[in-house]
């Protein structure tokens, strides 16, 4: 862990947090700083492709100011909604895919963890939706645990969940840090999920990143936990042999588990937004699936592969999973309702087995209670 960083920078304002504790035990004291104010001062706005490189390694311990809890992108007009909601801890990823939404999202030079959760979970009290099946990640704007052995926010999010048995926590992660929470007693809702590519596309692109074996296995070791588990195949990045590629990944993942293990499974396409492929091509150059790649401007002002073959990738996966065994519960991530249709022939909003994700009952509540 210490490796990761050359540099910790503690806020003055997070002196005595328990995580600002933890990083002065486990940390050598000379790459440790405390600031006033976040490192860096002069970079501000839109990162170059250097800056956002070394942002990866300079770490920054401060409190958040602004409000944790949010809803996913998905709910934009446009897109289907499966209810997911967003409590972000942190901002920026230790790992290095080529194709991160990261690249232009953030424009803080150096990664960030904020020191008071404690307020997160306090908004989360305040939002008074106990009785709604909401379904939570923390996997957005951070790896849900690719730092966790360092922050051990896990433990504090799990027992938290434990006095909200309807709602569900998810942990999105390409890492396979799961040992230090495994023991943490449970309400079982919590969902450790990883996104998941052929091996071929994790060396290519999910650079510092778990293998598909090391991500395979830690799941099985939270089912051994009682922990629920799921799988995005996503994003599916076309390559000239895409369907021997993800037909072993479908096969390998139907092997090793049971549907009746894994409440659903998500897929979805290589998709960014048009400003990313420039920094991009600077950081990974053109040898890469995801620079090659030809995709068009859709709906929602992301490039994508074009409609067909998008349907034609969502729909190889569906049916293999569901040769194996049709109990598969699979939904498509961030598309649109007539990819939906063209692709399963039914709305979400129409599939039995879709219904209590996709229910829009859920999203309304939820923005009574955020005032909107
Ligand atoms: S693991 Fe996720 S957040 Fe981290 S670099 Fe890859 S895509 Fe970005």
């Amino acid at each position: 862990m210490t490796e990761k960083f050359d540099r910790v920078y503690i806020d003055e304002n997070s002196r005595g947090s328990k995580l600002a504790t933890r990083v002065l035990e486990i940390f050598p004291p000379e790459k440790i700083e405390f600031v006033s104010s976040r490192p860096f001062p002069n970079v501000d706005g839109e990162l170059s492709a250097c800056e956002f490189a070394r942002s990866k390694r300079h770490l920054f311990l401060t409190p958040y100011k602004g409000k944790f809890f949010k809803r996913c992108p998905g709910s934009r007009p446009g897109l289907a909604c499966c209810n997911y909601f967003v409590l972000n801890w942190g901002l920026q990823c230790d790992m290095n895919c080529s194709y991160c939404y990261l690249q232009t999202f953030i424009n803080s030079p150096v990664l960030t963890v904020y020191t008071n959760l404690d307020d997160a979970l306090n908004e989360l009290r305040a939002l008074n939706m106990q009785d709604h099946v909401l379904r939570m990640g923390t996997g957005e704007t951070v790896d849900s645990l690719s730092l966790d052995e360092l922050t051990l926010y896990s433990h504090e999010l799990i027992t938290f969940f434990r006095d909200y048995p309807k709602w569900q926590l998810e942990f999105k992660t390409k890492s396979a840090k799961v040992e230090q929470f495994l023991d943490v007693p449970h309400a079982n809702n919590v969902i450790v999920s990883w996104s998941v590519n052929p091996q071929l596309i994790i060396s290519a692109e999910e650079h510092l990143t778990a293998s598909l074996e090391e991500r395979l296995s830690a799941a099985e070791a939270c089912l051994a936990k009682d922990f629920k588990v799921s799988f995005h195949i996503d994003p599916m990045i076309w390559h000239e042999e895409w369907r021997e590629s993800y037909g072993g990944l479908v096969d390998e993942i139907a092997r090793r588990f049971k549907p009746s293990q894994i409440p659903y499974l998500s897929v979805g396409a290589l998709r960014f937004q048009p400003e990313q492929r420039g920094i991009m091509r600077e950081r990974f150059g053109f040898n890469s699936y995801v620079t090659k790649a030809e995709t068009f401007p859709s709906r929602d002002g992301k490039w994508r592969y074009d409609e067909k073959l998008r349907q034609e990738m969502f729909a190889f996966v569906i049916a293999r999973f569901r040769s194996h065994n049709p109990d598969w519960r699979i939904f498509m991530c961030m598309e649109t309702p007539e990819t939906w249709l063209k692709t399963t022939g039914s709305s979400p909003f129409k599939k039995n087995e879709m219904k209590d994700l996709f229910d829009p009952s859920v999203l309304t509540a939820a923005r009574r209670a955020e005032g909107v």
